[in-house]
């Protein structure tokens, strides 16, 4: 079996930046790419805080470029999503859609993180008929109709804001009274016309007529009592999990299972295994932060195969040549 020198595993920000710096390093890095080629911006639109795009740039194209930009520098990308990884011994096993299997000398996981549910009965069920964890792919279907979006962080109030382009009306609803949400998020939810709020109350059950969905009960925390919200969809925006299960703990991982890395670098707990992105960054979970520890990934991988000579991968210092 070919025995790679890096495989990337996941095509968000940070495994494609990973991706290029290792293709201009000779590396032939070999990306799988996941469940969710390009990660969480294909389900955004515009994007307008990655730098050195003043007019700001679509989500899908971004990616796209990124892509782009690995395969000129000759990355290549295996179709499908990472089943298992056995890293008791180098090379690397990885297996992908459960059959095929690869080996590499240095792996990076970047597989990113997706959205968690509500986990109450009735959402499993009503998932793509009326129950959404993504605006940007499913307002259309809502023109003129009355949603619900529960979360109180940024993306709850960004997802509420877009919304407001296609349905008659936003409810969000919150389990707290005090928004999460940045202020420049809160202001400008707050300034729409369009979104109602339902704070301090939590979701119960999501109702529905067997075909579609017609309502998010919710109970009142300060009352006790519930009530029914009538609504047509119910937009799940509660934050995300990391993409962690198939490492089935391989690798020294927190609580929520976010990959613990080394200090300031990319190191995990397995010699020769990186991680960057949101799969270990439970913190700033932005594009950017993530591109740029996908490019520490990549220094960190081609270091490594030199033979680790001025990194301490045992400890979180690094010793500056
Ligand atoms: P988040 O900040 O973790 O917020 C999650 C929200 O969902 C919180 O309000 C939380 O309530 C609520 N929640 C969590 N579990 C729940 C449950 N089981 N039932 C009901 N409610 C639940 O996640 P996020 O909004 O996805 O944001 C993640 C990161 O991305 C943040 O750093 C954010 O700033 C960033 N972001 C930035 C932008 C932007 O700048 N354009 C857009 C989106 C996201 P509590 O508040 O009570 O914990």
């Amino acid at each position: 079996m070919t025995v790679h020198k890096v495989m990337i595993l996941g095509t968000g920000p940070a495994g494609l930046t990973a991706a290029i710096y290792a293709a201009r390093a000779n590396l032939h890095p070999v990306i799988v790419e996941g469940n969710e080629p390009g990660g969480q911006l294909t389900l955004t639109t515009e994007v307008e805080n990655f730098p050195g795009f003043p007019e700001g740039i679509m989500g899908p194209e971004l990616m796209d470029n990124m892509r782009k930009q690995a395969e000129h520098f000759g990355a290549s990308f295996v179709n499908g999503w990472v089943s298992g990884v056995d890293l008791s011994q180098r090379p690397f096993t990885v297996k992908v859609n459960e059959v095929d299997e690869y080996q590499a000398e240095a792996l990076i996981v970047s597989t990113g993180a997706s959205a968690k549910m509500l986990g109450i009965p009735g959402e499993a069920e009503m998932v793509g008929r009326g129950v959404s964890t993504c605006a940007t792919c499913d307002a259309y279907f809502f023109r003129n109709k009355k949603v619900v979006v529960v979360g109180g962080g940024d993306s709850a109030l960004e997802e509420a804001t877009f919304l407001t382009k296609h349905a008659a009306e936003v409810t969000i609803v919150h389990r707290r009274s005090e928004l999460r949400a940045s202020k420049v998020m809160q202001d400008r939810a707050r300034s729409n016309p369009k979104i109602k709020w339902a704070l301090n109350v939590n979701p119960v059950s999501v109702q529905s007529d067997g075909k579609r969905v017609t309502g998010l009960e919710v109970k009142d925390n300060a009352t006790g009592e519930s009530r029914v919200l009538t609504t047509d969809g119910v937009f799940v925006a509660i934050g995300h999990r990391p993409n962690t299960d198939f490492l089935q703990a391989t690798l020294d991982l927190d609580a929520i299972g976010y990959i613990r890395t080394r200090g300031v670098t990319t190191a995990t707990s397995v010699a020769g295994v990186f991680a960057c992105g949101d799969v270990m960054d439970p913190h700033y979970r932005q594009a950017i932060t993530a591109a740029g520890s996908g490019c520490k990934a990549a220094l960190d991988v081609e270091k490594f195969l030199e033979g680790a000579a001025t990194l301490d991968w045992s400890t979180s210092t690094v010793a500056h040549a």
